[in-house]
């Protein structure tokens, strides 16, 4: 079993239910489980996939068409992982559990503090098993067999990654590699788009490699671990074998795996990676971006969790709206550290996309309290949720990619 790797943490849990519903006005938290608000069930929430796999790892649960269920119904958003702090560890070393309902109060007041259990990693890792044992869900496997035979999870052929870059004169080999990403190289071509656009007016001299593969990401969060390592690998050696320096990712997706994941799996890269606000906010502060169209809109961001909790990248795609002629950025609430998912994550778009809309349905209020008529985000998944979600309800605020705001003031 692979969630044995996970062992140590899954004891650890206290089943304290900070992850399933958390209230602290001051600390901007007033929900945690994105999936569990919407099932109110205890096996959709980080607590409950912890019961489960202790049960799993004593033997007394086997995998099941019901498990499967129960661990694939999760965004991978960290949510939970933001408000954990258990103390297992500690009740390991001193012994007993009835010391655990006393620990953490007296911990608090010694102000001692305590890591946060890596919840999505044992969903992770239980989700591996379940490709083991045939359990994975339809759409996921289906997903992974497209990545192995098109090397993008969307049953497009290799030959068509590119065809965004037409007429755009990228050149396939430079030290730095814009990484496009499946989603923005097949469904959301216009983030492409834009960010090629961007990076040739501000004289940045990449390119763009026609076999670049999927970056892994999908099949990690999925399950799909071996089918994983065997697109990374790929990539690192294409990537290290072209002589890159650097790369550029305008996925969030992406700019995770690769920054997070790609070393764990094949060790030290030998390139640095950039999200593409990250970048565009160091282009900006040296002034190389030229903005000359007044966007004259009135902005709010969402934090994609991808980006924000697993990357802690916050400030840099605010500090480029805010260089925006014309922008009004007026922050939503909660938002950062405590944002709510847009509820496309971790597969969950395509395992159960009436969820994933639920889910981002309950930020519209938080979004139109803001008075914004642009939601703007940094990650293709949660552009092409959000749009979805504004369809359904019926509100007219437009969903923008980042990049697609400052391509549009910058006129290219
Ligand atoms: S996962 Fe963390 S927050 Fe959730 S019940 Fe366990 S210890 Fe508490
Ligand atoms: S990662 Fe998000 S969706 Fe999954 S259990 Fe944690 S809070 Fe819930």
């Amino acid at each position: 079993m692979r969630l044995e790797r996970c062992s140590q943490e899954v004891w650890m849990c206290n089943h304290c239910s900070m992850c399933t519903e958390t209230v602290c006005d001051e600390a901007g938290w007033y929900k945690t489980c994105p999936v569990y608000g919407q099932l109110r069930f205890e096996d959709t929430s980080a607590r409950g996939h912890n019961t489960v796999a202790f049960y799993l790892l004593e033997g007394s649960l086997s995998y099941s068409k019901e498990v499967a269920e129960s661990v694939f119904a999760c965004t991978t958003c960290a949510s939970c992982e933001e408000v954990c702090r258990p103390f297992g560890n500690v009740v390991a070393k001193i012994g007993g559990s009835a010391l655990k309902t006393l620990v953490p109060p007296i911990l608090n007041a010694l102000g001692a503090e305590m890591d946060t259990l890596h919840t999505v990693e044992i969903v992770e890792a239980m989700r591996a098993d379940c490709v083991d044992l045939g359990l994975q869900p339809e759409p996921l496997k289906k997903m992974a067999e497209s990545t192995d035979k098109n090397r993008n999870p969307y049953g497009q052929p290799h030959s068509d990654r590119l065809k965004w870059a037409d007429g755009l004169g990228i050149p396939d080999a430079a030290d730095t590699v814009l990484f496009v990403g499946c989603t923005p190289s097949y469904l959301t071509r216009e983030i492409a788009q834009s960010t090629a656009r961007i990076l040739k007016r501000a004289g940045v001299s990449f390119a763009v490699l026609p076999d670049e593969w999927c970056c892994g990401s999908p099949l990690l969060r999925a399950g799909n671990i071996d089918l994983a390592r065997k697109m990374i690998k790929h990539n690192v050696e294409l990537l290290a074998g072209k002589g890159v320096r650097r790369i550029i990712a305008p996925c969030a997706e992406c700019y995770m795996a690769i920054g997070r994941d790609w070393p764990k799996m094949v060790g030290d890269l030998p390139f640095s990676v950039h999200h593409i606000t990250d970048f565009l906010a160091q282009l900006a502060s040296a002034g190389k971006l030229r903005f000359k169209n007044s966007i004259k809109s009135t902005v709010t961001y969402h934090d994609p969790c991808h980006l924000g909790r697993a990357m802690g990248i916050y400030d840099e795609p605010r500090s480029v709206l805010k260089a925006l002629p014309g922008v009004r950025l007026v922050e939503m609430y909660p938002t950062e550290h405590a944002a709510w998912c847009c509820g496309a994550g971790g597969g969950l778009k395509a395992s159960n996309p009436e969820l994933a809309v639920d889910i981002g349905m309950e930020k519209v209020p938080l979004i139109k309290q803001t008075g914004a008529s642009v939601l703007v985000s940094s990650c293709p998944f949660c552009k092409t949720n959000f749009v979805d979600v504004m369809r359904k309800a019926k509100v007219s605020i437009e969903v923008k990619d980042l990049t697609e705001l400052v391509a549009e003031s910058m006129g290219v």
